[in-house]
């Protein structure tokens, strides 16, 4: 019998990200499929993002991002966006940061976290990972953080895609086809308008960026910039596991997103992978190959 799942439960899903639109892109089509299946889902982002432009000031930068990523979580139907008061480009794995980290996770007691890999381009990115990291396993630690009480339930962890070679690249754990969810995921993401409008194409050098009274070009240009070129360039490099999963019917597939399973969480039973995938995904078979810690 797993030790995830008490009966009755409304599976939790907690996503954290370095900045206020990290767990939009990098797993949005996913949430929407847990809103729709009647999970609970936050977002957590430990910096304000208040460097990434290139004419805004940090401080109007942040009260603005905070807007835009409230607009985004409504869309999403996620019922919290917290976002920390850390500086954008700032972020260290240091002791007062895993206090907040364990804290956030005790409040809200998921049975799922989302993190991204400790291999990132951003130095943000990479204390979040290590923060996540540093917090899974003393989470249930009794006098760690004795301000914010046990809940008793310990999170399976995952790592949200990137497409970093080393170390490692990721292993594809688990595939969530998105398709269906394309166009609302579209949609939440243009609210990000600071930065995929603004601040992001500057960084590119990309000079044709849609204006806001034309909201399907707005929805195409994101897709052809930060979606395909992640969730299209996934279904093809983990290609043979939809063919395992889904037969002849993965050729209709276009965009997935792509997770691997953290050794330092709970590992999920085949029971528990039931309740923590409340829909069709491909799902490597980890209960057979991990075990707990030892
Ligand atoms: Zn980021």
């Amino acid at each position: 019998m797993s030790n995830l799942i008490q009966p009755g439960e409304t599976l939790r899903v907690l996503v954290f990200g370095a900045h206020p639109d990290d767990c939009d892109v990098s797993m949005g089509g996913t949430v929407l499929r847990y809103v729709q299946a009647g999970a609970r889902v936050q977002f957590v982002s430990l910096t304000n993002g208040n460097k990434g432009h290139q004419s805004i000031l940090p401080v109007a930068l942040a009260k603005r991002r905070q807007d835009e990523a409230e607009a985004a979580a409504a869309i999403f139907g996620v019922e919290k966006y917290t976002i920390l008061s850390h500086e954008d480009c700032e972020l260290t794995a240091d002791l007062a940061t895993r206090r907040q980290v364990t804290t956030l996770i005790r409040a809200f007691a998921p049975h799922l976290v989302f993190s991204p890999r400790l291999c990132d381009y951003h130095p943000d990115h990479r204390a979040t990972a290590q923060l996540i990291q540093d917090a899974s396993y003393i989470v249930n630690v009794p006098h760690w953080c004795q301000n914010a009480p046990i809940r008793g339930v310990t999170p399976v962890i995952y790592f949200v895609r990137d497409s970093f070679r080393y170390p490692r690249e990721l292993r594809p754990d688990v595939l969530v086809p998105i398709d269906e969810q394309l166009d609302i995921l579209l949609t939440a993401l243009c609210c990000h308008e600071s930065q995929f409008f603004e601040w992001l194409p500057h960084d590119k050098g990309i000079r044709e960026v849609p204006d806001a009274d034309h909201p399907e070009e707005r929805k195409a240009f994101i897709r052809k910039y930060w979606l395909d070129v992640r969730k299209q360039y996934d279904r093809n490099r983990f290609f043979s596991c939809l063919q395992e999963r889904f037969g002849e019917a993965a050729k209709a597939i276009g965009h997935v997103d792509a997770f691997e399973l953290s050794e330092y969480g709970n590992q999920p039973t085949e029971e528990d992978m039931e309740f923590l995938f409340p829909f069709p995904v491909y799902r490597r078979e980890t209960w057979k190959t991990t075990g707990q810690r030892s």
